[in-house]
């Protein structure tokens, strides 16, 4: 018996077994849920493909694109019917913007990060409202460099903020109807998204060097973490970031 029997959850942003969403769509599982994944693009359908061992339950979603957010959408809702909830764990930023000095940030740059990390968030949350369920819930995933300088995060950070504040917002609006919405701030782990950031090496290393275990969060915990903020037994949680980073930033 898990704490999510029955329930049906999309999870977008799976890319390969070391995705945060992978450590979601595992605990979400393992609480008796059943998964719908949505991919990027057909180079990232044959890694889940891999991943899974199945083309079932895989439905394309390109957050770029309004149509293909509706395309997906309508296909989830006529395969599936209503859904529980919704994990959002989908971020991009171009290579030089995740480097150097933030004044070199382009405008082109700026718009492409907030689009695909901040705004999908919103974009993903309206196609999803009309075949959310009651006590659904929406979760999303963000990290400290939202609200402290971390060296080379330069662009993410800043479409990290505007993903928590849109959290909030989100939160404030969907709750009236029983959805709620809400972010994990992951601490740093080795990920395909992560490996953009100039010297990654070094912020995992800083990451796992400021727990006070010294051992560093991983998919698994977030998971677990996620699977929690999805169900009801969150429902007294609203539009809050929550650390999920076994303690980073406390120094
Ligand atoms: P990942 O590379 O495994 O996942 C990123 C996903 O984003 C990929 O599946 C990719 O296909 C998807 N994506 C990018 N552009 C997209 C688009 N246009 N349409 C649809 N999907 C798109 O890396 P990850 O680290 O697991 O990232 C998941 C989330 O966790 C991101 O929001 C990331 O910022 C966040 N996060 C990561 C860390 C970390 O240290 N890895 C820490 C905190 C938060």
């Amino acid at each position: 018996m898990g704490f999510l029997d029955g329930k049906k959850i999309v999870v977008m942003g799976v890319a390969n077994k070391k995705s945060i969403a992978w450590g979601c769509a595992k605990a979400l599982m393992e609480q008796g849920a059943q998964v719908i994944y949505t991919y990027q693009n057909e180079r990232m359908k044959k890694l889940v493909v891999k991943l899974l061992g199945t083309e079932a339950n895989l439905v394309e979603c390109d957050v770029a694109s309004d149509d293909s957010i509706a395309t997906a959408f309508a296909t989830i809702k006529e395969e599936y019917g209503n859904i529980d909830g919704l994990v959002h764990a989908i971020a991009y930023a171009n290579k030089e913007d995740l480097a150097g000095s933030v004044v070199d940030i382009s405008r082109d740059g700026f718009s492409l990060a907030q689009d695909i990390s901040a705004y999908s968030l919103i974009a993903v949350s309206k196609a999803a409202q009309p075949i959310l369920n009651d006590n659904a819930g929406i979760v999303t995933l963000t990290y400290l460099g939202a609200e402290r300088a971390v060296p080379n995060y330069n662009m993410m950070g800043i479409a990290k903020a505007a993903l928590e504040a849109s959290v909030r917002y989100l939160a404030a609006d969907l709750s009236p109807q029983n959805i709620r919405v809400n972010a994990i701030s992951a601490g740093a782990i080795k990920t395909l998204a992560v490996s953009g950031v100039k010297d990654y090496q070094k912020l995992i290393e800083i990451s796992k060097d400021r727990t006070p275990s010294k051992v560093g969060v991983t998919i698994e915990e977030v998971g677990n973490a996620c699977a929690f903020l999805i169900s009801p037994l969150s429902s007294g949680i609203i539009g809050e970031v929550i650390f999920v980073d076994k303690g980073v930033h406390l120094s």
